[in-house]
């Protein structure tokens, strides 16, 4: 959903000098800016599906990283199976403007470029001693979608995107620090007369949910990230109760720029 203060639904990780992004939201670029964030110095980009909301800004990153460096840097960019062909057609898109750019500008004599790996499950990014690992989620009937678990410093994050509870996602969370879930609350959503907006029930995670999973994998803070509705104003301690009915572990409601340390 649009709102005047909630940007699309992406989620940095930090290890030192190293930015991992996942997923690329609207306005994912802007709220970057606030905490130091670049396309140009990203070490990677995840993205869990291909669902507009999660992928707006794909063509920002793509551009705005060709554009400010002045060496083809590629982006290292990681999806679920028919992300290459998503990436190829986000190129295509750009056509006009990269023909218009490397025609004006003769220090640009290279187009933007996306070294793109389909993953499934398993280790699919390893650097510096920071490892992430991919393993399928369920946003039935989006498919295929996975989750990212990133291992570093003896710290675990687990990154679940839209999901309900499943096995792919429970390998994911184990014993995480910091476990980051999409979530709506059922109660308002059930409430919603349109059923084009109640029919999101069927493949997301609602609040006890991903509380039952957070406390099923040993998990010591749940995120309550992208949440639908958008909370209204003071409502914000009763998402929060919900989850804690099921979870005894520290429990946070995303809002944008929110900083969580592992
Ligand atoms: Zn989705
Ligand atoms: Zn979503």
């Amino acid at each position: 959903m649009v709102a005047a203060d909630r940007a699309g639904p992406s989620t940095l990780v930090r290890i030192g000098q190293t930015d991992l992004l996942f997923d690329c939201g609207r306005a994912v670029l802007m709220r970057g800016v606030a905490v130091g964030m670049t396309a140009r110095d990203l070490a990677a980009l995840f993205v869990t599906h291909m669902h507009s909301d999660h992928t707006t800004d794909y063509n920002d990153v793509i551009t705005t990283r060709w554009i400010t460096n002045t060496d083809p840097r590629p982006l290292q960019a990681f999806g679920p199976v028919g992300f290459g062909k998503f990436t190829d057609a986000t190129l295509a898109m750009l056509e006009n403007d990269i023909h218009y750019r490397m025609a004006h500008h003769a220090d640009l004599p290279h187009r933007p470029q996306v070294t793109v790996r389909e993953v499934s499950e398993g280790l699919v990014w390893e650097a510096g001693g920071i490892r992430v690992m991919a393993a399928p989620t369920d946003h039935s009937p989006v498919h295929p979608t996975v989750g990212f678990r990133i291992e570093a410093e003896g710290k675990v994050v687990t990154i679940a995107g839209d999901t309900v509870p499943c096995a792919g996602l429970a390998s994911l969370c184990r014993g995480a620090d910091v476990y980051v879930q999409t979530v709506i609350r059922r109660q308002v959503v059930e409430k919603v007369p349109l059923q084009r907006f109640r029919d999101i029930l069927d493949y997301h995670s609602d609040i006890a949910q991903a509380a039952q999973t957070a406390r099923a994998a040993g998990v010591r803070t749940l995120v309550l990230n992208h949440p639908v509705p958008a909370p209204r104003p003071g409502t914000e301690p009763e998402w929060i109760a919900e989850a804690k009915a099921h979870f005894d572990g520290e429990v946070l409601l995303a809002n944008d720029l929110l900083k969580v340390e592992a």
